[in-house]
């Protein structure tokens, strides 16, 4: 029997072994690491709900009204009342006429490519596509094209190529490493004019843009039928599972085929009685969207003119691109010294030679928090190791 001894080693001697370190408490700008404080900026709970007591205190009405397990696949007697409610609440918060709720986000983006495209069809992804549509797209059988990063031209080209069959687009609205948007409304047309679905993962735009936290399909005015929204609820909704909305006759059927809905046992109900609450923050306090924005715009005036380059991003993720892998390592080693946990993210994740910072904001974070890391880095970028 073989074991991995030795690829862990050539992994951790290429200082690409990934570690987790253990986290005490909940989930807050500041935590307790392994029995140290640090303030952290690489967590996505970009509205700071994580921890809300609304949300903790919904979460356990919902246990004491259901108990633990929902013991079934929804399909069987898993599906309660509380999955019932918060579909219809679902809906009407991204403003789309149905949604179905999956276990989390990676399952929703399996279960929905392959339900709508098998052999003989065509995915076609964004080129900095998220791991799970990849994954999706592969699962599914279908022929997988990609097309470079928000290209909506090249996207059409690689459509008008397509063989007969159904043809599936998908993207992220918000992409994970680099905070940026997808032409959402340019890449709605270029399907309509070529007959394609296009699937579009939000799951750093729920919560975070759009009025009253909607989305990035709403910020971007887009709704038409051969659109499907994904949206996850472990991020900025601060509880756990995902969603894809549509038309009535699209959720139903995506009922019907998605293997990773089918074939697995549905979320605990109180999680769902915890994500209704949650939606019920999210829509009312436009304050948290506000607070993520000064903060945004804080750090990138306080982090212009360093020798490294902050990519243009309206959303929480703010990533600092520094090039070199082991720059970026020291440099993040650096501030984890000074106890700001800033996370380093080198290829493969991101194209060589972009290894960067992925600072990600919450709204709880203060505005002397964020002068903290600002302080730092600008300190950090005087001593000139780290050009
Ligand atoms: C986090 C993430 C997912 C997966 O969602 P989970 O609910 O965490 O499984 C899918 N797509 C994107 C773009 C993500 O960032």
């Amino acid at each position: 029997m073989q074991d991995f001894s030795s690829e862990l080693a050539a992994l951790a001697s290429q200082s690409l072994l990934r570690t987790r370190r253990v986290v005490d408490g909940p989930q807050a700008p500041l935590l307790t690491v392994e029995g140290r404080r640090l303030l952290s900026f690489c967590s996505n709970d970009y509205l700071g709900l994580a921890d809300h007591p609304e949300i903790v205190a919904a979460g356990i009405a919902g246990l004491r009204q259901y108990g633990m397990g929902a013991a079934a696949s929804a399909l069987l007697s898993g599906h309660s009342a509380a999955h019932q409610r918060l579909e219809a609440e679902l809906a009407r918060f991204v403003g789309l006429p149905a949604a179905l709720y999956f276990s989390n986000g990676y399952m929703a983006n399996l279960g929905v490519i392959g339900a709508l495209v098998g052999s003989g069809d065509t995915v076609v992804v964004d080129r900095l596509a998220h791991a799970s549509l990849i994954d999706g797209a592969r699962l599914s059988g279908a022929s997988l094209k990609v097309f470079p990063h928000n290209d909506s031209a090249r996207l059409a080209q690689v459509l008008a190529r397509c063989p007969d069959g159904r043809r599936l687009v998908v993207t992220d609205a918000v992409f994970s490493m680099d905070g940026d948007l997808a032409p959402l409304g340019q890449l709605a047309t270029v399907c309509a004019q070529h007959d394609a679905w296009l699937l579009v993962d939000d799951a750093h735009g729920l919560g975070v843009l759009g009025p009253h936290g909607s989305g990035s399909l709403a910020q971007a005015g887009v709704a038409a039928p051969h659109v499907i929204y994904m949206g996850t609820l472990g991020k900025a909704a601060g509880v756990a599972g995902a969603f894809v909305a549509g038309e009535p006759s699209l959720i139903a059927w995506i009922t019907q085929r998605a293997r990773t809905y089918m074939f697995t046992t549905a979320n605990p109900p109180a999680l769902a009685v915890a994500t209704s609450a949650s939606l019920a923050l999210m829509a009312g306090d436009d304050w948290r969207r506000e607070r993520l924005r000064a903060l945004a715009a804080q750090l990138r005036q306080g982090l212009a003119g360093l020798p490294w380059t902050l990519l243009p991003s309206s959303t929480a993720i703010q990533p600092l691109i520094v090039g070199d892998n082991a720059v970026t390592r020291a440099l993040a080693a650096a501030l984890l010294e000074q106890g700001l946990w800033v996370p380093a993210i080198c290829p493969p994740t991101v194209p060589r030679g972009s290894a960067r910072l992925r600072i990600s904001l919450s709204a709880l974070h203060t505005p002397e928090q964020v002068g903290q890391l600002i302080a730092a880095l600008q300190s950090l970028a005087a001593e000139g190791r780290f050009a």
